[in-house]
């Protein structure tokens, strides 16, 4: 059985809402944002920033694919690095971590060190572009972001558990009580040219949403429905 208030199960298997085309990436895929054009707007969701973070990218769809057409009250992008998703890597198509290439004011040409899964070393070592904004998927998501104006942004990434939001807003303790997993002020090390240390000076709030390191289907079954209260707009008589 489906909730009333979503697309019953035998229509959730397609996606219905209209793409928008926001530009392409390194490899010429179509970026893509689904719900409102204009802003401002609420809330925008995003997935994947990350190629190899990809269960974020099927959460965020199915919570779409659970909402009725005419009722996508928040703008959503399934993949801001679908090349990384293509190819199964972290990084986009030119070798750079997307979420250390924003023009903040703290970017580095540091090459940038990440772990795989597990408990290995943070040895395994990405770039950052070879200067702020040099990517295709960063520069086209910036003239999104400000084209849309949105009061709040959730970017969806695995698998740390846990809600990373700076402001401790009402938003990121609502999402935290609803997914049950712990709010932190910070991932616990420092993210130069991350798309939050440019949001925060947009003065745009950012919540990052990192997933668990659970099973897809748990992670469905406990996420999709807080993400389709965000994406339906259904979450605003929560925070007063
Ligand atoms: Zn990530």
């Amino acid at each position: 059985m489906s909730a009333p208030d979503q697309v019953a199960r035998a229509r959730k298997g397609v996606l219905r809402h209209p793409a928008r085309r926001y530009g392409a990436s390194e490899l010429g895929v179509p970026l893509e944002c689904f719900g409102p054009e204009e802003g401002p707007v609420d809330l925008l969701v995003m997935a994947s920033m990350h190629g190899d973070e990809c269960d974020s990218t099927v959460a965020l769809s199915e919570a779409l694919r659970l909402v009725p057409e005419g009722r996508l009250a928040n703008p959503a992008i399934l993949s801001v690095n679908p090349d990384g998703v293509l190819r199964g890597t972290r990084c986009n198509a030119n070798g750079v971590d997307l979420n250390r290439n924003w023009p903040a004011s703290n970017w580095s040409p540091e090459p940038v060190r990440y772990k795989d899964h597990g408990k290995t070393e943070r040895d395994i070592v990405l770039g950052t572009g070879s200067s702020a904004g040099s990517e295709a998927e960063t520069r086209h998501l910036l003239a999104l972001v400000e084209r849309l104006r949105p009061r709040a942004i959730v970017s969806l990434h695995t698998p740390l558990g846990c809600i990373d939001d700076p402001d401790d807003s009402l938003l990121g303790r609502w999402i935290a009580a609803e997914t049950g997993l712990p709010l932190v002020p910070d991932v616990g090390y420092a993210t130069p040219g991350s798309f939050g240390s440019w949001c925060a000076e947009q003065h745009i709030p950012i919540i990052t949403w990192e997933l668990p390191a659970e099973p897809l289907p748990a992670v469905i079954d406990s996420h999709v429905p807080v993400l389709f209260r965000l994406l339906t707009g259904s979450f605003a008589g929560e925070l007063g």
